[in-house]
């Protein structure tokens, strides 16, 4: 049997047939890394090196934005010289089409910068581990092998280990929502199973939603949630080893998935939306937020009036989105969008 991972579980129960193109045929993704990863990985070494970094000394956050940049560029040529082998169409693939990759760029940027101010001189805790694997038995035979890494783990002044993760998404979850998360619960197991740590730790968990200005939400689990989830796991695992067959499950998901051009399930799910928000888009051309409904016609900015809102605009203009710029942002100095950098960002598309 197989070492899990929380995201080699989860991919089974979204979708069977991409768990099966991604973990047992290993399939090659047929198109270039979606933006979003890449931009998340990009915060995250940006979060490594600021952290391996403080005990010698705190960068400034010019030396945190710089790094991003060089980074992000570094990556960027990469991904232009995998385009050209592997024959992709895109350097990195954009799902939402009211966005480029300059406005992703842009986004990291923000994060990054709202990240330093937020936190700096970083000393809530001390680092004790950074990109931390842990492996993990979900049974007493250790039968059922669990492993992941952790963004990072700090001890704050009361002993309190936090296990740390950065989420780069644009969707922030609520102290309830995280109630139901399982991934650093178990990498939670993983830690009480460590002979560093083990089991008389006090832990809690800790997500980053660096899009928002107060980005985290802390959650803690005690024993017996921690028995129930090793019981969830372990029966997952046994539904996943069972299974003879990878059926797939066409969903809004199909939009990100990287073998939707091999997938005519996903193909035609995706097809059908796209039908269903044009015909959507003609009986209702402007499809107008409840907020504005409530104005009388003369009040509403003919700018909005005449710009067909799309689905993916709306999602952009969420107020969960409105509340991630940050007023200290706004005024800020560092604007590292040189034309060197706009060029790169125009080569390949
Ligand atoms: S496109 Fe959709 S249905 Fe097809 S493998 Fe991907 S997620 Fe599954």
């Amino acid at each position: 049997m197989p070492i899990y991972s929380y995201s080699r579980v989860n991919t089974y129960f979204t979708c069977p047939a991409q768990f099966q193109f991604r973990y047992i045929e290993k399939r090659p993704s047929p198109v270039a890394e979606g933006v979003e990863l890449f931009l998340g990985s990009r915060f995250h070494e940006t979060m490594e090196f600021l952290y391996h970094q403080i005990p010698k000394r705190v960068p400034t956050v010019n030396e945190l934005m710089e790094f991003f940049k060089n980074h992000w560029e570094n990556h960027w040529k990469q991904a232009l010289q995998k385009q050209k082998d592997r024959n992709f169409n895109e350097t990195l693939r954009i799902v939402n089409q009211s966005q480029a990759i300059e406005d992703y760029y842009q986004k990291g940027q923000l994060f990054v910068e709202n990240y330093f101010h937020q936190y700096h001189p970083f000393d809530q805790d001390e680092t004790v581990g950074i990109e931390q694997r842990v492996t993990f038995d979900l049974d007493a035979k250790g039968q059922y092998k669990m492993q992941g890494f952790i963004d990072r783990l700090g001890r704050d002044d009361e002993g309190t280990l936090w296990i740390h993760d950065y989420k780069t998404s644009s969707r922030k979850l609520s102290e309830e929502d995280v109630k139901n998360e399982d991934q650093l619960a178990l990498y939670q197991i993983g830690l009480a199973q460590s002979p560093q740590f083990g089991t008389k730790e006090k832990i809690k968990l800790i997500w980053h939603f660096v899009a928002f200005e107060k980005d985290q939400v802390v959650s803690e689990r005690n024993p017996k949630e921690l028995g129930w989830l090793k019981e969830k796991y372990i029966s997952k695992i046994e539904t996943i080893e069972k299974a003879k067959s990878y059926s797939t499950k066409p969903g809004i998901l199909c939009q990100w998935c990287e073998y939707l051009s091999v997938c005519s399930d996903g193909k035609g799910w995706v097809a059908n939306k796209k039908k269903k928000s044009d015909a959507k888009a003609t009986i209702e051309p402007f499809p107008t937020p409840v907020a504005i409904k409530s104005l009388s016609p003369s009040s509403v900015s003919p700018a909005f009036a005449e710009k067909p809102v799309t689905e993916a605009a709306i999602v952009s203009a969420s107020p969960k989105v409105e509340e991630a710029v940050n007023p200290k942002r706004r005024k800020s100095p560092f604007r590292y969008v040189s034309p060197d950098q706009l060029s790169l960002f125009t080569i390949g598309r």
